[in-house]
């Protein structure tokens, strides 16, 4: 026998024990998961985002027999996020899974595909609102990548109006799943799309009251439906979330221009950014100028998780802001 058939005969023989290893494995996954099954029989709710995970959170309420899991996880970034071997066992085992799907959430179309389970509910939550092309923003740097045909802007939840859509469907989803709680489901729902309501009416009173009409970012801005909604322009570094992080010098001589021309009197920068950049401009225009953290409830932090912030919380933590660069 020569060198190279040992080897081969090696390899092959890796190979099949590499498979029969790997089929094992997944056959005492199975078993696993199936007799925890066994010992609960609460309906699993897996939401992909923060937003449906928060009104899930608040349509469910106090129903005991549901378990509601937030995919992603508070402190993360929703554009680099993968679904862990965990992950994927949590929407396999699913009875709902809702994600929102478009560029940012390219695997959920993988994952949709792969799974066994064909009795999961799926929900793709932007099939529910009017969703928009990303826009090209004033200011910002221009994306490396093409953007794919026919991809849409992900941030759908950062309008009331698209909220409130999303409570009700998600709240239509429930009672689907779990007929006995129909009654409670859509009392919770109406009391938090209520919320939803006061907080942007108190938004609109900021707006009305505006003495000028720019918001300006120095930093990402994935808040177009809410621009929209309220009929705000914007300026900033970056369109939607790139995954760039330093704008060039360029872009930030540009955005400390707007700034001194329109005096603008914030500068914003979004949750679990550091805010650097926001900052160098703030510090440049002067004139009293300061940098503010605005919430576009992409996801929340570690410790506003703890201490149970909600869309309605983190929404109405921005009308200060609001005021402060509108007013
Ligand atoms: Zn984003």
């Amino acid at each position: 026998m020569n060198i190279k058939r040992i080897l081969f005969i090696i390899l092959a023989v890796a190979i099949v024990v590499g498979v029969v290893f790997a089929i094992v494995n997944v056959k005492k996954q199975d078993t696993l998961v199936s007799s925890n099954d066994h010992l609960t029989e609460k309906l699993k709710v897996v939401s992909s985002n923060f937003a449906s995970y928060d009104f899930l959170r608040a349509i469910i309420g106090e129903t005991e027999n549901v378990e509601l899991t937030f995919l992603l996880g508070p402190g993360k970034d929703a554009h680099s996020y993968d679904p862990t071997a965990s992950d994927l066992i949590k929407i396999q085992n699913a009875d709902l899974f809702v994600y929102v799907g478009g560029e940012m959430e390219g695997w959920a179309d993988r994952v949709i595909e792969s799974l066994d389970n064909k009795d999961i509910a799926m929900v793709c939550i932007a099939d529910y609102v009017e969703t928009m092309e990303e826009q090209e923003v004033d200011g910002a740097e221009e994306e490396e990548e093409e953007e794919e045909e026919g991809a849409f802007d992900e941030h759908i939840w950062t309008s009331p109006e698209n909220a409130v859509k999303m409570v009700n469907a998600l709240e239509e989803s429930m009672e689907r799943l779990d007929q006995g709680n129909r009654e409670k489901y859509r009392e919770n729902a109406d009391k938090y799309i209520a919320q939803v309501k006061e907080v942007d009416s108190k938004i609109q009173n900021i707006v009305d009251n505006k003495v000028r009409n720019r918001l300006l970012f120095g930093d990402k801005m994935p808040m177009q439906y809410f621009m929209d909604y309220y009929g705000l322009e914007v300026s900033a570094a970056f369109s939607g979330c790139s995954t760039e992080t330093e704008p060039s010098a360029q872009t930030i001589a540009y955005l400390i221009g707007k700034a001194k021309e329109e005096n603008i009197p914030v500068i914003l920068y979004i949750e679990l950014s550091s805010g650097k950049v926001a900052k160098v401009i703030a510090d440049e225009v002067g004139n009293g100028c300061c940098a503010m953290q605005i919430q576009t409830l992409h996801n929340v932090s570690l410790d506003d998780f703890n201490r149970g912030e909600t869309w309605v919380s983190l929404m109405n933590r921005n009308l200060d802001v609001l005021r402060a660069a509108l007013q």
